[in-house]
């Protein structure tokens, strides 16, 4: 066997298979190309079945003709001028981005330098030149891809449905849009507009925070972060509990303004949020966490993905102290401290009962204990909670109502000292609740601790299932909802319109980005519309698989409770 090199194109598609792996990382590197290229307006199209045919315009700085020829030939580049790999300051910097992705499609490159009177053009069919003439166009650069992979059908196999391809595009370009509060985007998907966000009037810090509240569904239920230790910076918004989603799609991470999907990371953000998010709750945040270069290396990745950095116990527990003050700031307490203070709370009231010279500090309150009576059923069975008939809303305070006439399985709080804990309510007495999230009981010989909010889910969940087989009894609303969200998880939505009328959720596309809701699942009560569907538009985009029908069902049916 004899040694050879390989031939150039087949080296740009060994390239393009680390590059290039869908539409979605072809418009990222291109989408990075304009930012590189200091453009000030970018614009992405996409069309034809799962973005085979997508273009990225740009009002940067454009290139020449030799500079475009030079474009699209393996490792030229304009990006590296010294040969410290570790000190990247641009996005790009392998130089093959442009003829891996010409490998694998019908590439069309066309620029206009600042200043030049006309454009040019550059045409590639599969890696080879076909075109090389004047173009007309605005100053800019404009690439034109067509027919991805359509040489390449190993490649081509591998994408999944055109929803879902459209999607992952919507992502990348949300993230760039949101790390980039400067530069105005706009995504079209078939000349609908999908992202459409201008360049943010305001600089630095309250721009990004404008853009990513733009861009954040749900953006108003976030507090502001903000953290410097030495010359490590962490900003940004993290999510309030109650903006809580069942994925973490929504979590979006920056490291030196480069979007990152890094485990360790999004690892941190969820020991930020440990004891303050109920289990299977992920937490909405846009963090942007800005160190010196020499301190991280992004080269690890083809795609550029994940980092690594230099000291990451150090990056971990910033991100983790940046998040949790704030947070705290705005009264989020974990439950271990929320219980701290119940412990303390209930010393103070028996010293207040044993002795007359309790200091006036010391009469705080016991806190106050909301446990409703619905959450019971009307006959316990075998000491766990079971479905109840269609749920109604949380009703506060039993110290308020009186003790409920139906028999429940959790005593109202009584005054200490306590009457001993009987057999009657199998989860005990109920002592107070912590945390808005944990009923506190005592049995005879146990501490019961009951997640109100995993009870609940389990509550309506089951109410659902017992109607097994049988569609859940739908409640039409009186006057049909119109609920607004962004145009991709509407698409989601009604898509799956018939599976969620099947769950008692009867809704219809209502223009670009609303649906208007009809009904709901009676078993839910009068639930926030806006973030049950968000919820699930969420899920749908995570597990589309129209084949796995009964297990989609099963998963709503999760995501509804
Ligand atoms: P890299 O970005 O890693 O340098 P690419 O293959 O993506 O490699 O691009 C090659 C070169 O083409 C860049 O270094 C840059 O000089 C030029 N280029 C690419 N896209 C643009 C653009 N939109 N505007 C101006 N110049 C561009
Ligand atoms: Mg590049």
């Amino acid at each position: 066997m004899s040694i050879r090199r390989l031939p150039n194109h087949l080296v740009d598609r060994i390239a393009a298979g680390e590059v290039v792996e869908r539409p979605a990382s072809v418009v990222k590197e291109l989408v990075e190309n304009s930012l590189d290229a200091q453009a000030k307006r970018i614009e992405v199209r996409l069309s034809g079945a799962a973005g085979r045919q997508l273009q990225v315009l740009d009002d940067g700085f454009g290139m020449t003709p030799a500079d475009m020829r030079l474009a699209i030939e393996r490792h030229a580049t304009s990006k590296l001028d010294s040969d410290d790999l570790l000190a990247i300051h641009s996005f790009g910097f392998r130089g093959e981005a442009l003829p891996a992705i010409a490998s694998v499609s019908r590439f069309r490159l066309e620029s206009r330098p600042d200043g030049a009177q006309s454009g040019w053009g550059l045409m590639l069919d599969g890696g080879e030149l076909v075109f090389d003439g004047p173009a007309g166009l605005p100053p800019g650069t404009r690439v034109t891809v067509d027919d991805l992979f359509a040489r390449v059908p190993a490649r081509a196999k591998f994408l999944k449905s055109a929803r879902t391809e459209v999607q992952a595009v919507a992502d990348v370009v949300r993230r760039l849009a949101m790390a980039h509060p400067g530069v105005g985007f706009r995504l079209l998907v078939d000349d609908r507009r999908v992202i459409d966000v201008p360049a943010e009037a305001a600089a630095g810090v309250a721009g990004l925070a404008d853009r990513v509240r733009r861009l954040l569904p749900g953006g108003a239920d976030t507090v502001a972060v903000d953290f410097q230790r030495a010359d490590l910076v962490i900003g940004g918004l993290a999510g309030l509990p109650a903006a809580s989603r069942s994925t973490a799609q929504q979590q979006y991470l920056f490291v030196n303004g480069r979007p990152v999907r890094d485990r360790q990371l999004v690892g941190a953000l969820r020991g930020a949020y440990a004891g303050r998010l109920p289990a299977g709750r992920h937490a909405l945040a846009a963090l942007f966490v800005e160190l010196p270069v020499q301190d991280v290396d992004v080269n690890v990745h083809p795609a550029k993905a994940e980092v690594r950095f230099r000291e990451p116990a150090r990056i971990r527990g910033s991100l983790i102290t940046a998040v949790r003050e704030a947070l705290a700031a705005a009264g989020v307490q974990p439950v271990a401290a929320a219980s701290l203070s119940l412990a303390e709370a209930l010393q103070r009231q028996a010293a207040t009962e044993s002795g007359p010279a309790a200091p006036a500090a010391a009469q705080a309150p016991l806190p106050a204990v909301a446990l409703s009576p619905q959450v019971v059923p009307q006959q316990p069975q075998q000491g766990h909670f079971h479905a109840a008939e269609p749920m109604a809303d949380w009703t506060p305070d039993w110290a308020v109502q009186g003790r409920p006439a139906d028999a429940p399985l959790l005593a109202p709080p009584a005054p200490a000292p306590a009457p001993a804990p009987g057999g009657e309510y199998p989860l005990g007495l109920a002592r107070g609740q912590v945390a808005n999230t944990y009923i506190v009981a005592e049995t005879a010989d146990a501490l019961v601790l009951v997640d109100q909010h995993a009870a609940h889910e389990r509550l309506v969940l089951e109410a659902m299932r017992g109607r097994a087989g049988d569609r859940p009894l739908a409640q039409a609303l009186l006057v049909p909802v119109d609920v607004t969200l962004d145009a991709m998880a509407c698409d989601q939505i009604d898509a799956a319109r018939e599976l969620l009328a099947e769950l008692g959720l009867e809704l219809e596309r209502f223009g670009p980005d609303s649906m208007l809701v009809r009904s709901v699942p009676a078993a839910l009560g009068q639930p926030d519309l806006t973030a049950l569907l968000r919820d699930i538009a969420d899920d749908l985009a995570e597990t589309e698989r129209p084949d796995s029908l009964t297990d989609a069902l099963e998963h709503l049916a999760a995501t509804l409770a």
